[in-house]
């Protein structure tokens, strides 16, 4: 539509006051983009996940497949939480899927739990390449949303699993042998820091302490039950 007949289109409708420099509502430079969703300001965990989806906040995007959200129970009572997806995580889009998924579905069990029970998440969310650790800038862009799925599923206790967790979660960077296995907390939350089972896959001789720390975190859901 030319202006001339934008013109003459508005005053058939007497709507003299609208400005046509700026074109139709909607059309011109004044047109709003479509607001990118917040992801903190989502009200659930399906809201933030669909905020994310496409996240670009850090270089991680360029190598990922898609974004690995989380999964499990939304209400669980624990929550474990690893580094970051790995190549099977990253193709699949669901954290712990590979080899070390496995052993800590095989892990669960023993506690009486089901990986359906739990909620499981990581420190960033799109895979480094080739595994690597995350660096500290892409960590500082990904770490606020765990925080908010920790609010959100308000487990009782979290297990970090490895030391890029713990450093992430607890702001510790002594080895893991001096804190594994020992109570601390997080945001008013008990945590249990404990071994990656990735780790455990190249250590078998470790299971025997992981293991350990599960009969505790098993206790602590006992003592302390909803
Ligand atoms: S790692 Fe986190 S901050 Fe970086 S692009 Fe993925 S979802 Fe966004």
């Amino acid at each position: 539509m030319s202006r001339d007949e934008l013109l003459r289109y508005l005053k058939d409708f007497h709507w003299n006051d609208v400005d046509v420099a700026a074109g139709p509502p909607g059309t011109g430079a004044d047109a709003a983009a479509p607001a990118e969703a917040d992801p903190l300001a989502a009200p659930d965990l399906a809201g933030m996940a669909a905020a994310l989806a496409d996240c670009r906040r850090c270089r991680l995007c360029q190598g990922r497949s898609r974004v690995v959200f989380g999964v499990g129970n939304p209400r669980a009572r624990v929550m474990f939480i690893g580094e970051g997806p790995g190549a099977d995580e990253d193709r699949q889009g669901e954290p712990f899927v590979g080899k070390a998924g496995q052993l800590l579905n095989a892990m669960l069990p023993a506690i009486g739990l089901r990986r359906e029970d739990v909620y499981i998440g990581n420190v960033v969310k799109c895979r480094p390449p080739g595994n690597r650790d995350p660096e500290d800038d892409e960590v500082a862009a990904c770490l606020p949303f765990l925080h908010r799925q920790i609010e959100l599923v308000g487990p009782d206790v979290i297990v970090t699993l490895g030391r890029i967790a713990a450093r992430h979660l607890l702001g510790t960077t002594a080895p893991i042998s001096s804190y594994r296995g020992r109570w601390t907390s997080f945001a008013g939350r008990d945590v249990l820091p404990t071994f990656h089972p990735a780790y455990l896959l190249r250590n078998p001789a470790a299971k025997a302490q992981a293991w350990a720390d599960l009969k505790q975190l098993l206790q602590r859901l006992a003592a302390t039950p909803r």
